[in-house]
This record gives structure tokens, C-alpha cells and sequence, in this order.
């Protein structure tokens, strides 16, 4: 069994520290202290946990810099990314403390007394995450969760506990109660399987691959255990001919290399209508060529490394060597780097054009008329995000009404805000995060009638 993790910069592959693993007796103690300590949370009036969540935020704010510095450290993300990212986690924290005192049931009408709903918190709650997103990811499950008045045991992924192991700290200092808001590094197998077998963990929230996902929903349903899944994409990028093709062109590298392409999100299959397909590449071809590939703690750059080795390794193994295409540059010497790199004349049901790579990697591929690209956009078993470029309104409705996408954006890369429903259709994802009904996804709904006729 490992009993420690080695986070590594993956912009130099420098040892930044070593974490030990979670046991999964160790997970079954935490979930008996988190209990104990939901209850405490549960009990508080609302404002005063409200009052907790936004200090919690404060606290964020005051540290995000901090915060920020970490996530370049251990995942290679940009400066700005990680910056955003921060603060990400810090809106939230403070957009689910308005939700407290909201989180409001019903009254509905019937004969012989009135009847009234209540939304009760589900108790303990698991989070388990990715390396891709580590803060915004972790506080998408954790900041709702703990205010509607669960507990939460986070498990970061194995390359990732940092920025999580400082969150808690932060949530301790804030006054949040002890054991409430935990984080348990250790293997996915292990700590993390541990927290989806525990009879006392209410809920999962899992963000990471689609195959890990579908074991944990198989092994949820053992004990019929509420779950949200955010799993992988593979989103479409579709031009039509009315666009305006130059800001499409422009746009389209950022949609699929933000975050070196680790993004369920990144808009990898790049759909061209045919008659304005070579016009499309020759503006995207400087596009690609001018994003700054390097150092991502250098306030300039746009697109860092890839977290590992293991992940340098899945995206070579995924992109044909001998393919056309555009290819941009990327650092020699150690790190985990990749170019950003465009595919064209791939066949549409080649793996690269329908498995998730998760790096730099995009394919474009022509259509004929809005028929075949609404197709060749369904083409696929995910279903998590896309964008639409046209000009015309009534086409960027029918398109988005068509697409079976959780998140789509016309004229724009829309990023996830905190404040917007995310979350995938088909095999990327069950269930939905943030947005106005965030807090409700952790709750349970309890119905009582009050009869006034005895
Ligand atoms: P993964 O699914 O293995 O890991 C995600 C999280 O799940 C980690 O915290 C991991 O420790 C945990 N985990 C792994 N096995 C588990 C188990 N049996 N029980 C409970 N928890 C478990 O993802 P990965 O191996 O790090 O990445 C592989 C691929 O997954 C990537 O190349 C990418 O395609 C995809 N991915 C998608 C997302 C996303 O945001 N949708 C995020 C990360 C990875």
C-alpha cells in the first residue's frame, strides 16, 4: 500500500512535498468526527452559519495569492488561471452563504390541514477530486454541501492536496467547527473508494474520468447513495459560414489549450463549415502560433505544462505523429510539456476525434449544412459543453436546442460561472452544480402534513 504522496512541480518536476496517504480507517474515523460535528453545524441558526461562510470567504480572499502560488506549484496552471481560480473559491464560498437563509421548503394547498416541505441537510458529504481544477473543483462540491448544513470530507487527487490541505486550515481558522470540513489525501482505491463504501457518507461528489465514475455509481447503488458525476467531454467548436470567422479563428486556441486542454470543457472538436474551412485555417494557423507557451508562474503566459508524466504519456499515445496539422511550440528540457497542436484530415471517428485526450490537442473537421453539423456535434457519447459561431439568431438557437450539451455558448467560449447550472448530459455527468439550485443538490426533501380538523 503507498503511505505517501510525492506532488511534484510539473513545470520542472521538482519534489515540492510529500503527503501521506489516507488509510481507510482513518476515512471510517473522520466520517464518525464529521457526523458529530454536521450535527453541531446543523443546529446553528442560519445567519450564524452564513456569517461562518462568508469569514471562510475573507479568509480566502486575504490568502489568495498564497492560494494562487500553490496551484502553479503543484498543477502547472497559469498565474492568471490560478488567480481566477482563488478567487473562484472565494465567490462561491460567499454566493452559498446567501443561500443559507434562503434555503427555504413549501407550503402547499390541500384539504384538512396544510402541508409543508422542508429541505434537510443529507448529513455527511464526499467530495472527491480531480487534479485538473484542484480549488474550484473542491469548493463546487464543498461550499454548498456545508451550507446547507452538511459535513464534508474532501479527497484531492493524488497529485493535487495542497491547495486542499490549506483550505481546510483556513475553514478551521474562519471557526468553522472542527471535523466539519475535512481533507483526506491518499489513493483514489483507497481513501476514496473508502468514502463511497461508508454507510455514514450520505452523498459522493465525484469530478474526474468517466470510467472511475461508472464504478462509483455502480458501487453507490448498493446502498442506493445520492451522487453527482461531472466526468469527461469531448465539446464541439461549430463555425458556420455566416460567422464572423476571423474573431471565431481567434477565439478557437484558448477554447481547447486554457489549462494545457485539461479541461472537461475544452473545445476540442472544432467543426468548420466547408465553405469557409480553408479561410478558418489560414486565420487560425498565427492564432495557435501566438500563445506563450512556458513558465506558468510568468505572468505572460497563456498555457503551462501537463500535471505528469502518466498524462505526457496518455496524450502521445493519443495523437498520431505522422497527422497533419498546425502545431505550436513548447519548453525542451524537464516538465511535462506538449505543443498545442491541431489535427486536420482525421477521420471523425478516429480515437482522437472521439476520446477525451485531456491536453493541447484539437481536430478540425468540415461540414456541410447545419443538418450535418448538429450530427456530427452529437456525435459522440459526452455531452458537457460547446459553442456556436453565427451571426444569425434564430440558427444559434436551433443549434443550441439541438446540441445534447449541458453548457453551450454562442459567439464565445463561455467559461463556468458560480452563479450558472453546470454539469453534462449522456455518459458526462449526472446531476448539476452551482448555479441558483446548488444548495438544494445536498438536501433532502421531507413532506409533512399538519391536519387542523382533530
Ligand atoms: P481519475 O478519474 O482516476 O481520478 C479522479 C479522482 O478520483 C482522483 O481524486 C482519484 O484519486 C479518484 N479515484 C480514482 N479511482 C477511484 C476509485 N476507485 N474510487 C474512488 N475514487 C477514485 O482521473 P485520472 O486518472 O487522474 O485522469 C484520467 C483521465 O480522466 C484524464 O486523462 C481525463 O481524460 C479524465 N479526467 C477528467 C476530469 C474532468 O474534469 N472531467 C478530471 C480529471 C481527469
Amino acid at each position: 500500500m503507498i503511505h505517501e504522496h510525492r506532488v511534484l512541480n510539473p513545470a520542472t518536476e521538482e519534489l515540492v512535498a510529500t503527503v501521506p496517504a489516507t488509510t481507510a480507517e482513518e476515512v471510517a474515523v473522520a466520517v464518525t468526527r464529521a457526523a458529530a460535528a454536521q450535527r453541531t453545524w446543523a443546529a446553528l441558526a442560519p445567519a450564524d452559519r452564513a456569517r461562518l461562510l462568508r469569514r471562510f470567504a475573507v479568509l480566502v480572499d486575504e490568502h489568495a495569492e498564497r492560494l494562487a502560488r500553490l496551484e502553479v506549484t503543484e498543477a502547472g496552471h497559469t498565474l492568471g488561471n490560478a488567480r481566477w481560480e482563488a478567487a473562484n473559491v472565494r465567490d462561491l464560498l460567499d454566493y452559498a452563504a446567501g443561500g443559507v437563509e434562503r434555503l427555504t421548503g413549501r407550503q402547499i394547498p390541500v384539504p384538512g390541514g396544510i402541508d409543508v416541505t422542508f429541505l434537510e441537510p443529507l448529513g455527511v458529504v464526499g467530495v472527491i477530486a480531480p487534479w485538473n481544477f484542484p480549488l474550484p473543483i473542491a469548493a463546487w462540491g464543498a461550499a454548498p454541501a456545508l451550507a446547507a448544513g452538511n459535513a464534508v470530507l474532501l479527497k484531492p487527487a493524488e497529485t493535487t492536496p495542497l491547495t486542499a490541505l490549506r483550505l481546510a486550515r483556513l475553514a478551521l481558522d474562519a471557526g468553522l467547527p472542527e471535523h466539519l470540513f475535512q481533507v483526506l489525501p491518499g489513493a483514489g482505491d483507497v481513501a476514496g473508494n473508502a468514502l463511497v463504501e461508508h454507510p455514514g457518507v450520505a452523498k459522493i461528489v465525484f469530478t474526474g474520468s468517466t470510467r472511475v465514475g461508472k464504478q462509483i455509481m455502480a458501487r453507490c447503488a448498493q446502498r442506493v447513495k445520492r451522487l453527482t458525476l461531472e466526468l469527461g467531454g469531448k465539446s464541439p467548436n461549430i463555425v458556420f459560414a455566416d460567422a464572423d470567422i476571423e474573431a471565431a479563428a481567434a477565439a478557437a486556441p484558448m477554447s481547447f489549450l486554457d489549462n494545457a486542454g485539461q479541461d472537461c470543457c475544452a473545445r476540442t472538436r472544432i467543426l468548420v463549415q466547408r465553405s469557409v474551412y480553408d479561410r478558418f485555417l489560414e486565420h487560425l494557423v498565427p492564432a495557435v502560433a501566438s500563445v506563450a507557451v512556458g513558465d506558468p508562474s510568468d505572468e505572460e503566459t497563456q498555457m503551462g505544462p501537463l500535471i505528469s508524466r502518466a498524462q505526457l504519456e496518455r496524450v502521445r499515445t493519443l495523437v498520431p505523429e505522422d497527422a497533419d496539422g498546425i502545431r505550436g511550440s513548447a519548453p525542451g528540457g524537464p516538465g511535462f510539456w506538449f505543443p498545442p497542436t491541431v489535427l486536420t484530415g482525421i477521420a471523425p471517428d478516429a480515437p482522437v476525434a472521439t476520446d477525451e485526450v485531456f491536453g493541447p490537442v484539437a481536430v478540425v473537421l468540415p461540414f456541410e449544412d447545419e443538418d450535418d453539423a448538429v450530427r456530427l456535434a452529437n456525435a459522440t457519447e459526452y455531452g458537457l459543453a460547446g459553442s456556436i459561431w453565427t451571426r444569425d439568431v434564430g440558427r444559434a438557437l436551433r443549434v443550441s436546442r439541438a446540441v445534447r450539451a449541458g453548457n453551450l455558448s454562442v459567439n464565445s467560449h463561455s467559461a463556468v460561472r458560480y452563479w450558472t447550472p453546470f454539469g453534462g448530459y449522456r455518459q458526462s455527468g449526472l446531476g448539476r452544480e452551482l448555479g441558483p439550485d446548488a444548495l438544494a443538490a445536498f438536501t433532502e426533501t421531507k413532506n409533512v402534513f399538519i391536519g387542523t380538523e382533530a
